[in-house]
């Protein structure tokens, strides 16, 4: 059973403090038992950190239209029953993560601030300014707002697949995205820019070597790193390998889809000496 004292412990371990912003993954599943649960999780998190952030997706507001650009891991046509059981984006639908419970606790903490991407919305305290200029055309502004503040990204129990900001090292690399679409109180919205698989991102702690933090508390491993040099580096490592960080299933539809696109562009690009 991990402690509020092992919680603010941990994350001292990994550099963080009340002047860093950070974009936090966290999983109480993968936590262990925790003495107090989930306000005590919460609690130790905010004693540590002023300004936090945390996903708050809700896949729930997704539609399936009838026809759409090719190349998009999408059945179009498929969703004429589900899109009618889909919800109205609004930012009081509660988030839909596996790991829900700890964003739907912070949501419910005073003086908290919603982002209004319709799928990929994020809910943080004392960072407004990341989060205001999300919309369904730029989902990864909180990202690109948090490096301007010198902010970090602290994986709480959480996946390596979980760590959001390597989408938009993606988007910065020009990698092949996908689009989605949402319903919300003004109809349906196209959501351009949408994350591909991220089952490979395990693949970037070997080049952050020194630059990842690493702690264990209880039986969980947490990791933490400026979110600056995270994506800098995935950047710079798609660039130079652009099939890097994609997952190792050959069957994966969304990664293959990105090697298409990637050796399509190269045969593009190929010219005779
Ligand atoms: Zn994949």
């Amino acid at each position: 059973m991990i402690s509020y004292r092992d919680i603010t412990l941990g994350l001292e371990k990994l550099g963080l403090d009340r002047s860093t912003p950070v974009l936090a993954h966290v999983a109480p599943s993968r936590l262990g038992e925790i003495r107090g649960g989930m306000e005590t999780l919460l609690g130790a998190i905010l004693a540590t950190i002023d300004n936090v952030m945390m996903p708050a997706f809700t896949g729930s507001t997704m539609i399936i239209p009838e026809q759409g650009p090719a190349d998009n891991n999408l059945d179009y046509g498929s969703g004429r029953d589900t899109n009618l059981n889909a919800s109205i984006f609004s930012t009081q639908l509660p988030c839909d993560l596996p790991e829900a419970q700890i964003c739907e606790a912070l949501r419910a903490y005073s003086g908290t601030y919603r982002s209004s991407h319709p799928i990929l919305s994020f809910c943080g305290l004392g960072l407004d300014v990341a989060l205001i200029d999300q919309t369904p055309a730029d989902p990864y502004a909180p990202i690109r707002k948090l490096m301007e503040l010198n902010g970090w990204v602290a994986l709480i129990g959480a996946q390596p697949a979980e760590n959001f900001s390597l989408h938009y090292a993606e988007f910065l690399a020009g990698r092949k995205q996908f689009v989605r679409w949402a319903l919300t109180e003004n109809g349906i919205l196209e959501c351009p820019h949408f994350p591909g698989c991220p089952d490979g991102f395990h693949k970037i702690d070997y080049y952050l070597q020194d630059e990842l933090r690493v702690t264990t508390v209880g039986d969980a491993a947490w990791y933490a790193v400026p979110l600056d040099i995270l994506v800098n580096s995935a950047v710079a490592l798609i660039k130079e390998d652009p099939f890097s960080l994609l997952c190792n299933s050959l069957s994966c539809p969304r990664c293959n889809l990105v090697r298409r696109s990637i050796k399509s562009q190269i045969s593009n690009n190929w010219q005779p000496e």
